[in-house]
């Protein structure tokens, strides 16, 4: 099928899916968006894209649905809901979750839309915004392989690193495996921050020969130089982090794993919520430390 008869739906033109659904637009397929606060829809609407009022009625129009929203209910709402994607669907619709939630709510819905005729996807990806604006994410997929293929053009408008992770739900315990390792070496770098302050050496020749080793990661290359500027805008929340963790626990916890580390991570980013750091970055974590260890890492004012 070419891509102009292609006709994609997106649902959810939040930070992310602004950006995504815009690149579909850009890579020539015929998109038509829908958001709940609707004049998220107007710059949308000025590229020149279809609208509509409904999950419901994006889907009477498309061949695939794409689904870009917050959390686990908001997925299930906007799929299985009255005005629901299930409700507007023909037959051999493909339904593509990308936002991040939870594995066992994902095959418990794909067995749902099976049932109603519609194949489902997860593909939840890791990138950021910056990732989102510059088609650059990784996308982790889950779900049958011949269905991922009917989608990767669509899928390749919006990301580069493309992975096929196995069966429906697999997608979703690779993005929490990404959040698992993305909390622990958050508060690797915040302790070593710490530590390195407190023994009086320069933090930022600590940050430059440590990111060369073996202790390198996305959070002591990224965010660490941040840290230090007193920087603490997000890039990507605490509170979506903790959505994250959240999911993380909760699958940790049916299948019997303890995940110490993680556990940690997450009751001490409570501590930023409950400084009202909510929408900070995850770098702000650096704040529970210098409260817990007397020490200040970020510059005063
Ligand atoms: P966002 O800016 O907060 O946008 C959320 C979008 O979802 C908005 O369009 C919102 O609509 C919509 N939404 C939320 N609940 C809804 C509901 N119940 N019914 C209908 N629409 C609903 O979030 P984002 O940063 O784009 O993130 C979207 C997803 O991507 C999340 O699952 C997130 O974890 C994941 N993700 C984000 C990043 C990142 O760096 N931001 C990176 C990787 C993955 P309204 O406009 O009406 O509020």
């Amino acid at each position: 099928m070419g891509k102009e008869s292609l006709h994609v739906g997106f649902i959810g033109l939040g930070i992310m899916g602004q950006s995504m659904s815009r690149n579909l637009h850009r890579a020539g397929f015929s998109v038509t968006v829908w958001n709940r606060t609707a004049s998220r829809m107007e710059e949308a609407k000025a590229w020149g894209v279809k609208t509509a009022s409904s999950p419901r009625e994006v889907a009477a129009q498309s061949d695939v649905v794409i689904t870009m929203v917050g959390d686990t209910p908001d997925v299930r709402e906007v799929v299985e809901g009255p005005e629901g994607v299930l409700a507007g669907a023909r037959d051999g619709l493909i339904l593509i979750d990308m936002s991040t939630i939870s594995p066992e709510a994902t095959r418990q819905m794909a067995a749902q839309a099976a049932a109603e005729g519609v194949r489902m996807l997860d593909a939840p990806v890791s990138g950021g915004d910056v990732g989102a604006r510059e088609g650059t994410l990784s996308i982790m997929v889950g779900g049958e392989e011949e269905t991922l293929e009917q989608v990767k053009p669509l899928l390749k408008a919006m990301g580069k690193n493309l992975v096929h992770c196995g069966p429906i739900g697999a997608g979703q315990t690779v993005k929490a495996c990404n959040q698992i390792m993305c909390g622990l070496n958050l508060l690797g770098m915040v302790e070593a921050l710490s530590f390195a302050k407190k023994a009086g050496v320069d933090l930022e020749t600590m940050i430059e020969v440590t990111t060369q080793g073996a202790a390198g990661s996305w959070a002591l290359t990224n965010l660490a130089p941040r840290v230090i500027k007193g920087d603490l805008d997000p890039g990507f929340s605490v509170r979506f982090q903790q959505k994250d963790l959240r999911i993380v626990l909760e699958e940790a916890d049916r299948m019997d794993l303890p995940l110490l580390g993680t556990a940690q991570v997450n009751q001490l980013l409570r501590s930023v919520q409950a400084y009202g750091g909510e929408e900070d970055g995850t770098q702000a974590l650096v704040q529970v430390m210098e409260r817990l260890g007397r020490v200040q890492v970020t510059p005063q004012e």
